[in-house]
């Protein structure tokens, strides 16, 4: 896997040049110089890129499809979508968002009262908001506010009790008004289709969200004699995110599309749009046999106008526009995180480790004449020995026969011999091999906290794709685990037989290697728990200039320790004071090492918690 399965996740953003995985845009520069140009500038740790360009593309690539569709078929209706802030609200992915679809009428989606927030501030005046989600008589509120203000915004009822609160909110803001404005309103439909997966909760019947057929007519009864029909124009479902299979979306369509239909024809005249909601997947997948997604976004159009033309013509009601609220698949694979490696934790299983006595116990020199003697015809029999000799070995420590000096040898040269073996019969597929390569795993301290970075790893064992910045000519062959540098267990990305990782075995006492983990866009920052209180990691917006030229903008860096601690609601004012006192008060120090800790001190709560990589190779420069 010397590209990392690149082709199959990568979608021609990255290339391989040389040795390095480089931007396939542009100048194409090199994950590896961005990053070090940021980490000149002082920062370190764990950094996030993000590349607008790639939301660009996402954004032009699903309205050019949708439209293609569109033309193919002669659908009447319009494509209009909109980006659910749920997925990414963090302002430098907002920004760079509205920014790059300017030419698309692309708006906002929402589910709370602070999103609602954003998207009246981010959306320009008559591109679509649409306000999903559970809704009290505030958030309501907002959304009349919001179409005070001439946004185009779409409220959902999500259930009856809801409709009850829009009938009297419009109340309250029309009654007197000269020219009474609302809201247009959509229905969320309580499907009896779901999607598949570990996301595949928001469809069905047991979903959280929706109104049932009874339901449906009877807010429908509602609307028409609070005289608020007129603004029913959308029907809104959710099957689920990262759809895998298409055949749920199809089925889910048929069923969207009657309803519509049925309501239009009952007397629904305003209803105008379907909603799809989000669920259109992202390949996550670095192995060719484990990929995620079966369709192409050309298929997932395609169906989607077919079927809506298709019902509608048989029902003789007019074409609706269609909605997307896809998120994943427009933010997924905009931002790239980046971590160094901080040490190799098998790395003392060398030769060098070794510490052979003049005389040592007979089983000890015997593996080390296997390990010497080790051939390609004998490999499979040495390895068989070595591990019956570890056994014994354990044994005699066990009883207090052989020392500490013994049994460090003992690990060190079977390991070596596990090693060797493994590159010698490197064209057998045994189960065998596979189990011993478990055991010989190299374990990557990397600098990030899986928490605060891939939680959606940590809590559904979603995959992302990994590999390193460089020294991508050189064929990788340590089976790799990757440790985060939380304490606790579970930040860890196990070596997994099914979805092997190599990487590349290196000198982290001279040599820097970075980790780059991809398709983190989506979902992954606003999940991020600060666990151990590693915070959001330091993040930089990389733009390309019309020279092709990238610049790195927008550079925010992980927050400092204190800010950290202030978040929890702690008096960072008394910590302070407490830390200044204790060492002006210390009566161990004279008052130069006074002021010395303190400029120390001082200096490391200005700085954030992530580790600052390799000693060695800091001092030296
Ligand atoms: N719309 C709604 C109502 C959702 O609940 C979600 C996600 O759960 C989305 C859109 C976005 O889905 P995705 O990120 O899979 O496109």
């Amino acid at each position: 896997m010397k590209n990392f399965g690149l082709d199959i996740w990568g979608d021609e953003n990255f290339i391989i040049q040389g040795d390095t995985i480089n931007i396939n845009h542009a100048s194409k520069p090199s994950l590896l110089s961005i990053t070090q140009e940021i980490r000149e500038k002082g920062y370190k740790g764990p950094l996030l890129l993000r590349f607008p360009h790639l939301l660009e593309k996402q954004i032009s690539t699903l309205f050019k499809t949708f439209e293609k569709a569109k033309q193919e078929f002669k659908y009447k209706g319009n494509f209009q979508a909109v980006f659910p802030l749920k997925v990414n609200q963090f302002p430098n992915f907002v920004h760079a968002l509205m920014d790059v679809s300017k030419n698309y009428n692309y708006g906002l989606e929402a589910g709370s009262k602070a999103e609602i927030i954003i998207a009246m501030t981010k959306t320009p005046l008559g591109a679509p908001i649409t306000v999903n989600g559970f809704k009290d008589k505030e958030m309501i509120s907002l959304c009349f506010i919001a179409a005070k203000m001439g946004h185009n915004i779409t409220v959902t009822i999500e259930g009856l009790t809801e409709l009850e609160t829009i009938i009297q909110v419009n109340k309250e803001f029309n009654e007197d008004a000269e020219t009474p404005i609302s809201p247009k309103i959509g229905v969320r439909i309580r499907l009896h289709s779901s999607g598949i997966g570990i996301w595949a909760k928001s469809g069905g019947y047991g979903s959280k969200f929706g109104l049932t057929s009874t339901e449906l007519l009877e807010a429908y009864e509602m609307l028409k004699e609070h005289a608020l029909l007129d603004y029913l124009w959308m029907i809104h479902f959710h099957i689920g995110s990262q759809m895998g299979d298409i055949a749920p979306l199809k089925k889910a369509l048929r069923e969207a599309g009657n309803i519509y239909a049925d309501l239009k024809k009952r007397g629904a005249d305003a209803l105008g749009a379907i909603n799809l909601g989000g669920g259109l997947a992202v390949e996550y997948s670095q192995h060719e046999d484990k990929q995620e997604r079966n369709y192409s976004l050309r298929e997932f159009a395609n169906d989607v106008v077919f079927l809506m033309q298709d019902i509608s013509k048989r029902k003789g009601v007019e074409e609706p526009d269609i909605f997307t609220e896809s998120g994943r698949y427009i933010a997924a694979s905009h931002s790239v995180l980046v971590a160094p490696v901080l040490e190799l934790f098998s790395q003392e299983y060398t030769e060098k480790g070794l510490r052979l006595k003049e005389v040592n116990p007979p089983l000890i020199q015997e593996l080390y004449d296997l390990y010497n003697s080790l051939s390609r015809a004998r490999a499979r029999e040495y390895l068989h020995d070595a591990l019956d000799h570890m056994e014994s070995l354990l044994t005699l420590f066990d009883l207090g026969y052989i020392d500490l000096e013994d049994r460090s040898n003992t690990e060190i040269l079977v390991n070596l011999i596990i090693k060797k073996s493994i590159a010698l019969l490197k064209n057998e597929d045994s189960d065998e091999l596979k189990k011993l390569q478990d055991r010989i795993q190299e374990k990557y301290l990397v600098n990030f906290s899986a928490f605060q970075s891939l939680p959606d790893f940590w809590g559904l064992e979603q995959h992302f794709p990994i590999m390193p910045l460089d020294r991508l000519d050189t064929k990788p062959t340590n089976p790799a685990s990757i440790w985060d540098i939380t304490c606790d267990s579970d930040g860890e990305i196990g070596f997994n037989r099914d979805l092997p990782l190599y990487l590349h075995d290196i000198d982290v006492d001279t040599e820097e290697y970075f980790l780059a983990f991809f398709l983190t866009g989506a979902y992954q920052e606003v999940l991020g728990m600060k666990h151990n209180l590693f915070t959001h990691p330091t993040e930089a917006v990389i733009n390309f200039n019309s020279e092709g030229n990238y610049t790195i903008d927008n550079l925010i860096e992980a927050q400092n320790i204190m800010d950290i601690l202030d978040d929890l609601d702690y008096d960072t004012y008394l910590m302070d004071k407490t830390l200044k006192y204790n060492i002006e008060e210390s009566v161990h120090l004279n008052s130069e090492e006074k002021r010395e800790l303190l400029g120390k001190l001082y200096l490391y709560l200005s700085e954030n918690s992530y580790l600052k990589t390799i000693q060695a190779i800091d001092e030296e420069r």
